[in-house]
């Protein structure tokens, strides 16, 4: 199987490709921008390796693109590459716009021109799965669960430009009957996460004795994946899933983000006591505006359809992430001057 990966340098991405080589004997193609969240070094496990190939480019390159799909033939396209940071889509949108609304439209076409060169048998086992958020849901309320007829009602510029995507992805499928699936997942966390975000960036900061922000009073609802379940439950949907479909994809691991953090503070207070109690570290910081107050994921029809499940418990999946951020700083530490919090209005500064 002949697997392309966009934003395969990204935290999904790479673990997704590393899966693939390493557990299904895939052969890739990674494409990535490798912007300011793109990291080689998320790469290495499958650096030189026979069945892995890589290509900087950016997805609005038509013409890059085009050669691209020549070249590699692929057989399946998982699109992943995206702008994915809420607070900076909410500091300025253009680049959010432009490669997960312009640049997934650039890529549907790049794959159809591609497509339509197949023959009849190689354009029905074609595959492209379009990889986004929950996000695009909106908020719930204290109850209720996110499934794929929920209507789409989108808070940020982020998740305005993902809806968009999907719903260019589901016409390309509708329009030109590309073989388009759509995936929809809740929040990830993993080894490889990006610093920026809130599990990484509370570990980080912890053992680096800096202030943990959390918006508001914290009580914001997400429901956490483990990044590995959700690169498997890619796997199936591209597999098994049924043309012009969405799956919804969850762990059912709702937690407020206080918890988040207080769960990570007493991990460190067990395994590095020197600073302990990290809690102390604490500070609540004026809240993200259009902040989504609850996310959570009915993964029904992907557990009942296609037998996947979460195999994670967040228990287990936030004691492994936060040791290997502690055994990995060689992956972090370059990545520290490639981004500044104090600028997007966090109080922690930039690692
Ligand atoms: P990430 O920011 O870690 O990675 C995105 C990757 O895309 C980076 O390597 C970046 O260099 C690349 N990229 C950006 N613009 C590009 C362009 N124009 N051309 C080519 N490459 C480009 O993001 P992630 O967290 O790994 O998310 C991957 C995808 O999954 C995104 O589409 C995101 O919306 C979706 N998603 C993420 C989560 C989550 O919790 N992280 C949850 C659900 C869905």
């Amino acid at each position: 199987m002949r697997v392309m990966v966009t934003g395969g340098a990204g935290f999904i991405g790479s673990t997704f490709v590393r899966y693939l080589i390493r557990e299904r004997g895939y052969s890739v193609l990674t494409i990535d921008k490798l912007t300011y969240a793109g990291c080689l070094a998320s790469l290495r496990d499958v650096e030189g390796h026979p069945e892995h190939q890589f290509m900087q480019i950016d997805i609005c390159d038509h013409a890059k693109m085009a050669e691209a799909f020549r070249a590699f033939a692929p057989e399946r396209v998982v699109h992943l590459a995206a702008e994915s940071h809420v607070d900076r889509s909410i500091a300025g949108a253009a680049s959010f716009i432009q490669t997960n609304i312009v640049g997934t439209f650039h890529l549907l076409e790049s794959a159809r021109s591609y497509w339509s060169t197949l023959d009849a048998e190689k354009q029905e086992s074609f595959r492209f799965l379009h990889v986004s958020t929950d996000e695009v849901y909106g908020s719930l309320g204290e109850d209720g669960l996110f499934t794929e007829s929920t209507g789409y009602d989108p808070s940020s510029p982020y998740s305005a430009s993902k809806a968009a995507s999907d719903h260019l992805a589901k016409a390309w499928q509708k329009t030109y009957g590309m073989p388009v699936l759509v995936s929809n997942c809740s929040n990830n966390y993993g080894p490889y996460h990006f610093p920026e975000k809130l599990i990484p960036l509370t570990i980080l900061n912890a053992i680096a004795g800096r202030d943990l922000p959390i918006y508001g009073m914290g009580d914001n609802v997400r429901d956490w994946l483990y990044v590995e379940d959700h690169v498997r439950a890619l796997d199936v949907i591209a597999d098994r899933g049924t043309i012009g479909e969405t799956y919804n994809v969850g762990g059912r691991n709702e937690r407020r983000n206080i918890d988040v953090v207080r769960t990570i503070c007493s991990i460190l207070d067990d395994v590095m006591p020197g600073r302990a109690p990290y809690a102390d570290q604490i500070r609540f910081v004026s809240d993200r505006p259009g902040h989504d107050r609850r996310y959570a994921i009915n993964a029904n029809k992907l557990e009942t359809e296609l037998g996947w499940r979460a195999e994670e418990s967040f228990e287990t999946g936030i004691r492994k992430t936060v040791r290997w951020y502690l055994d990995n700083e060689w992956w972090w530490r370059p990545l520290s001057n490639r981004y500044n919090s104090a600028r997007l209005g966090l109080s922690a500064p930039a690692l």
